[in-house]
């Protein structure tokens, strides 16, 4: 690998010289239309049209960077109908499936100022087909490569994802690698963001026997189809606002389960499956709208072809290979997905924190809370790992900016953040909660504190201190211990308990803690800040034996220290 990219820089000596001051994020691209020629039996994808790039960068540009995947090629870029002189290179960088960029470094025709903008006439066309080679070089095993970069346009089948995964619409982005912790995540999270307001959009066609169309489908706004007379099938689909949507397209001779709030598009033989999944779906409608409002529009599911292949999700649309489950399985993947069709935010710990929420919701109504505090459990696990390796060292401002409300690490804004939506629940009630996303508007989310002023809207409670520790900024977990508890006779059958508890970590929370005697238990909810102490007393009818502090519901770095039993005669 070290050998292959050094290769690169060799070969590109010359070009790389002024390639080292450029800044290819400079640029965001505010708008795109363009025509997309898709044919699966050559696998092959041509696109001709407009981008309109805008200078988001506090100083003037005279070249601007244009990214494909490395399996697609430069044919021409024109201003005005006039030739652009470009250097085209390889570019390393696992942002693509490929592991490579096809860079178009271009020299635009006069300086673009700051705010300013050009738009440029671009063609390009090559091959997509299956390429997981930035997975396979970092060791991962080649079937489980494939069914995670399962991106190819292929007779069978064809379903290509953007941003991220294949660049098959041009982009412009820093090299990531995923040998360097997060910064492909990171990138790709910049991009998002730099294109959150850009418009797409796109002319599909593709060959299209008249007997049997394909079903085309793209996660677009809005996205009509038909079959032209000439054996082809076209769409005109428009993003009205990309926001934190990955434009993909999949292509597969689908049947279609279609439900009032959902159309699940399956391949042959998989229609059990299909009718289990609009099932599920029809039946956490209540509980998602009771929650997080009525859903929007329809929701999308489509099969994957591949059985072992990972899902993936862009709003409401959501790919996944259909196969008969347990409906209670499916039932939390239509948890999450009504979800999204219900509310959506540009903040991911928003967006995917409730999605995750509603899961943990629909786990507690079918089984109880304690199936949902089980599996707020299993998400823990994968962001305390990341929690952990981050208090090693001291937080920098670096850190601050991974905080909740801004971070592009997965693990953070889904499993972090739905336990920390479940805090909230826990602790303003669910009347304050739900009136509280009621009220939430995403194109007012402008601070980050838009969120926390809804919720003190509907409870007197302070929360800024909440907010502080877990979404402004990042101050790792909590981690409580029974410091002390004693125990007093006041009455016969009559104790009192007072219990300290302590907190060793930084981030503050309202945990219950729970004394347990014979034949019952009693808890009550308090509130330890981060680095100190609280107390708090129970009277209870029957010699206390054992103080718990945390049922689960809050995230913490250590639990071997929450028990603590109680021994010996109670003094009078
Ligand atoms: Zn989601």
């Amino acid at each position: 690998m070290k050998f292959r990219s050094f290769g690169i820089l060799c070969v590109l000596c010359a070009s790389v010289a002024s390639a080292f001051s450029l800044d290819r994020e400079a640029f965001a691209f505010t708008q795109y239309d363009l025509d997309v020629h898709v044919d699966p039996d050559l696998q092959r994808l041509g696109v001709r049209g407009t981008l309109i790039l805008q200078n988001d960068s506090a100083t003037t540009q005279k070249i601007a960077v244009l990214q494909i995947s490395s399996s697609l090629g430069w044919r021409s870029i024109r201003t005005g109908q006039k030739p652009l002189q470009f250097v085209s290179q390889a570019y390393s960088s696992d942002i693509d499936h490929t592991g490579e960029l096809s860079e178009a470094i271009v020299t635009l025709p006069e300086a673009v100022a700051p705010r300013g903008t050009v738009a440029l006439e671009i063609a390009y066309e090559g091959v997509i087909v299956l390429d997981a080679t930035r997975l396979t070089r970092i060791g991962t095993p080649e079937a489980q490569a494939n069914s995670s970069d399962w991106d190819q346009i292929s007779a069978k089948f064809t379903a290509v994802r953007g941003a991220g995964f294949v660049a098959w619409y041009p982009i412009a982005t820093e090299a990531g690698s995923f040998s360097e912790g997060s910064s492909v995540f990171e990138i790709v999270g910049r991009w998002k963001s730099r294109e959150a307001a850009a418009t797409m959009h796109l002319q599909f066609a593709t060959p299209s026997d008249e007997s049997e169309p394909p079903e085309l489908l793209l996660n677009a706004s809005t996205c009509p189809k038909a079959l032209e007379a000439k054996g082809q099938f076209v769409a005109d689909c428009t993003y009205q606002s990309l926001g934190s949507v990955v434009p993909t397209f999949v292509m597969a001779n689908y049947e279609v389960v279609e439900r009032a709030a959902i159309a699940v598009h399956y391949l042959r033989g998989h229609k059990g499956a299909a009718t289990g999944y609009a099932d599920a779906a029809d039946k956490v409608i209540p509980l998602v709208t009771e929650w997080f409002g009525a859903p929007h529009g329809k929701a999308q599911t489509a099969d994957l072809a591949d059985s072992n292949a990972a899902p993936f999700e862009s709003g409401s649309f959501l790919l996944l290979p259909l196969a008969p489950t347990d409906p209670k399985l499916a039932g939390l993947a239509a948890a999450h997905q009504m979800t999204h069709a219900a509310l959506t935010s540009p903040r991911p710990w928003i967006n995917e924190g409730l999605a995750h929420f509603a899961q943990a919701l629909y786990l507690e109504q079918q089984s109880g809370r304690h199936a949902a505090l089980d599996y707020m459990g299993l998400h823990r696990s994968a962001f305390s790992a990341v929690e952990n390796e981050k208090t090693t060292v001291p937080r920098s401002e670096e850190e601050v900016s991974h905080s909740l409300v801004n971070t592009p690490v997965e693990e953070l804004y889904r499993s972090k953040a739905m336990c920390v939506w479940w805090m909230l629940r826990e602790m303003v009630g669910d009347a304050a909660l739900k009136k509280a996303v009621a009220s939430y508007r995403p194109e007012q989310d402008k601070e980050p504190s838009y969120l926390q002023r809804l919720i003190q809207a509907q409870t007197k409670r302070d929360l800024e201190w909440f907010f502080d520790d877990w979404v402004y900024r990042d101050r790792g977990l909590p981690d409580f211990k029974i410091e002390s508890a004693f125990v007093r006779k006041t009455l016969p059958g009559a104790y009192v308990l007072t219990v300290t508890v302590a907190n060793l970590g930084a981030a503050g929370a309202e945990v219950p803690v729970t004394v347990r005697f014979a034949g019952g238990d009693s808890t009550q909810r308090l509130v330890v800040r981060g680095k100190s102490h609280a107390v708090i007393r129970f009277e209870v009818a029957k010699a206390p034996e054992e103080v718990v502090v945390n049922d689960g519901s809050v995230p913490e770095s250590d639990v071997t220290n929450n028990t603590f039993k109680i021994e010996g005669e109670a003094a009078p």
